[in-house]
């Protein structure tokens, strides 16, 4: 320590200090009172609703704050540091002192949960340490927080750790500002945190190590389990094992959807996959998601991605898993602890009751978690990752808004929902809820709501919800008593993109998904649109398409196949197939069109080309026949198939003449991988002539690719280096979902600026 006295003026000093940003349980308030004691400094630091406040008194105050900036523990994250000068108050000695409840002005600052840091992983492998195998080693630089905070502040009695009262080993450790447990809290030990427990039909088979050796063994045996992860139960069975894995399929109702691998080290998932230096570095980020990657060829594809040419990879994101895959199989099949389309369990019991006709066995703790967080998955898009679903590791991290306004809650779609909080200039996006059409969803939906409401300790003032008048999200808007606003889909899926970006717009919107609705009453789903957060103006579409015999039509390409050659004039002789029967009934609903609504999304265009290609005419899952179609172009060069814009107002861009080549090219025996490429090429140029007529008609150069087609690599690389080469600037999503996932911070953009202002 230097003497007192250093400091230039020589005379004490008191400020107040308030820090924003991640600064709660980031092992901020250590690091504020190491600093303060290394420079002796009297005061204290404290936790205030969602910042932390800080008072130093002495000699060397002065310098105190700057210095902090460089001294901030890994995971947290300054964004406003504010200091005020306080009458002295010759505090002896700088102390922690308890938080403060103060109403929040601006979003939480909690920290996601993170993978497990080093020094717990070197200590749950040091057979000498007290947390030896102990799978729930964390500190302040790692473990769960979102998971596990109740409300804020963030202080241990108001997460699930509360029922756990700390021994006096741990107490040392938390009460040590020089150890890495100062304050961190999460810390348990065996003697005093919780306690793994294998379960078979109810019956306990082992309990702490233990229960991870029996659990290790059972899944080199073949076993599937049901183990309890960070945000929610996850089902694991030996990736190396077809029969475990086909067994895991069947009993999951999950013929093809992809099942994602989790690999214990680096070196282990080099073995199986192929991954760019940019995903090996979203795949070793603390956020752990899962990285959708090249497969090396193995014989794994084939039962975890079946029709794919990319695997989904992850490393442990929690001590449980890291131990399990150490002691057990390296690499294993991690798939959401769910049924079909439920959202995942995350209590016990409803874990027991739900995956009882799934799991073997169940490994399960006492701990609680607090917010349901499934597993995030990213794609590596033009060189960056791109999340397709974000929750573990992301949420519940304050996205900042380029507009300040109330608080505000947003509601979003229905099939791959999450809601959003906004106020003060940021948002707080939920994790990724799922179908909130199903009644599980319905119920995980209004958790989720409640959680955030709860970790933001503020009201909203109005509700914002998808202009879809019978989206169960829209119908719980309509009974909130407060004020509504309905947001158009796609206009929503606009100002998300543009609020990723920190721009209030406008921009020329190109939302490509596959439908959402239109205030026309029209089913909308391929617009160019010219928007910002006040309004919205459709300048044109893709030409619209049949779902002949609604809703089912989604999953059933063909029956899009054969509206597309209905529309373009062409027999049905390429879908033969489908029996002459069936043609002809289908096809006297599309003439008669009642059943048959009109719909311009353009992943439906996807999905008619993945049938007439004999790719795809059932699907399992939604977005199956686009994720083949892309899978099958590979990375093959190929030039587009002629279109044509039809310039009325709206324009639309009509496909039919794609269709008319592809029956061509099919009839002619050109590879169908060739054709898949042409037509992707197609849609990168369908975008291009989208946005030039756009930019004609209002003057604006700056286009944001948005809606869940862009989860396609080729589609998306493809568009915006056209887009670029045309003098374009374009905005692609990143970490928040192009899909309905990111559909509620569009909308809490728009309501923010229409009950508020600019920021
Ligand atoms: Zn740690
Ligand atoms: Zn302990
Ligand atoms: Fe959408």
């Amino acid at each position: 320590m230097l003497p007192s006295g250093a400091s230039a003026s020589g005379s004490a000093l008191r400020l107040g200090i308030r820090v924003t940003g991640t600064v709660q349980g980031v092992g901020f308030r250590p690091a504020v009172f190491r600093l303060a004691e290394s420079l002796g400094l009297a005061g204290f630091v404290r936790n205030d609703g969602v910042s932390v406040w800080i008072e130093v008194e002495g000699e060397r105050a002065e310098g105190f704050a700057e210095t902090l900036r460089t001294r901030v523990p890994a995971p947290a994250r300054i964004d406003g540091l504010e200091v005020v000068p306080c009458p002295l108050r010759g505090d002896r000695g700088f102390s922690i002192a308890r938080s403060a409840e103060e109403p929040a002005e601006t979003p939480p600052s909690i920290p996601p949960d993170l993978a497990p840091c080093e020094a717990c992983v070197a200590e749950m492998l040091d057979p000498a340490a007290r947390r030896y195998l102990y799978p729930f080693t964390h500190c302040t630089g790692c473990g769960p927080r979102h998971a596990l905070v109740e409300s804020l502040p963030y202080d241990r009695d108001r997460t699930t750790m509360r029922s756990f009262a700390l021994c006096d080993d741990c107490r040392a450790e938390y009460e040590n500002p020089y150890d890495r447990r100062f304050h961190a809290e999460p810390v348990a030990c065996p003697h005093c945190g919780p306690t793994l427990r294998l379960v078979h039909r109810g019956q306990e088979l082992a309990s702490g190590e233990a229960a991870l050796w029996s659990a290790a063994e059972a899944l080199a045996d073949g076993a599937i389990i049901a183990l309890k992860g960070v945000g929610g139960f996850a089902l694991a069975c030996d990736a190396a094992n077809a029969d475990a894995i086909a067994k895991l399929r069947t009993r999951k109702r999950r013929p093809h959807k992809p099942l994602a691998l989790l690999c214990h080290s680096v070196d282990d998932l080099l073995r199986i996959a192929v991954p760019s230096e940019a995903a090996l570095r979203a795949i070793i980020s603390p956020a752990r998601p899962i990285v959708l990657v090249p497969e090396r060829g193995s014989w794994i594809a084939r039962n975890v991605a079946p029709g794919l040419d990319e695997i989904g990879v992850f490393l442990p994101p929690s001590p449980l898993q890291f131990l399990l895959t150490k002691l057990g199989p390296r690499v294993q099949v991690m798939t959401s602890g769910n049924v079909s389309e439920e959202p995942i369990a995350i209590d016990n019991d409803q874990a027991f009751r739900n995956l009882a006709q799934i799991a073997d066995l169940f490994l399960v703790h006492d701990r609680a978690i607090a917010a349901r967080a499934d597993d995030s998955v990213a794609r590596i898009i033009d060189g960056r990752p791109v999340l397709l679903r974000r929750a573990r590791g992301y949420v519940p991290r304050a996205i900042p808004l380029p507009v300040e306004g109330p608080p505000v809650l947003a509601v979003g779609g229905e099939t791959k929902d999450a809601v959003c909080l906004a106020w003060g200039g940021r948002a707080v996006l939920s994790a990724h809820i799922g179908n909130v059409s199903h009644p599980a969803g319905y119920r995980a939906f209004e958790d989720a709501v409640r959680h955030l409401v709860a970790l933001s300790g503020t009201k909203p003032v109005a509700v914002a919800h998808d202009l879809h008048p019978d989206y169960r999200s829209s119908r719980w808007a309509e009974t909130q008593r407060l004020p509504t606003i309905a947001v158009q889909h796609h206009h929503a899926h606009v100002a998300s993109c543009l609020a990723e970006h920190g721009l209030r717009g406008p921009a020329l919107g190109i939302a490509f998904d596959g439908t959402g609705f239109g205030p026309d009453g029209t089913m909308w789903g391929g617009e160019i649109l010219a928007a910002d957060f006040r309004g919205y103006a459709r300048l044109g579409h893709l030409r619209a398409l049949r779902l002949v015999g609604g809703e089912k039509a989604i999953l059933e390409p063909w029956r899009l196949a054969l509206a597309a050659l209905l529309d373009a004039g062409e027999d049905l002789g390429v879908l033969g197939r489908q029996g002459i029967d069936r043609l002809t009934s289908a096809k006297v609903v599309w003439t008669e069109g009642s059943a048959a609504p009109l719909v311009t999304g353009a992943g439906r265009w996807f999905d008619a080309v993945a049938s007439l290609l004999g790719l795809r005419d059932v699907a399992t899952w939604d977005g199956q026949a686009a994720c083949e179609l892309e899978a099958l172009a590979g990375d093959q060069l190929a030039g587009p198939y002629p279109f044509r814009v039809e310039r009325r107002v709206p324009f639309e861009i009509d496909l039919r003449a794609v269709i008319r080549s592809i029956v061509t090219d099919c009839r002619e025996g050109i590879p169908i991988s060739l054709v898949a490429a042409r037509f992707h090429e197609t849609m990168a140029h369908a975008v291009l002539a989208g946005a030039r007529n756009g930019r004609t008609a209002s003057g604006i150069g700056l286009a944001a690719l948005t809606g869940g087609c862009f989860q396609n690599r080729r589609l998306t690389e493809r568009a915006k280096a056209l887009l670029e080469g045309d003098g374009f600037t374009v905005l692609v999503h990143g970490e928040v979902p192009c899909n309905d996932g990111g559909l509620a911070l569009g909308q809490a953009a728009i309501a923010s600026l229409q009950l508020g202002g600019a920021a």
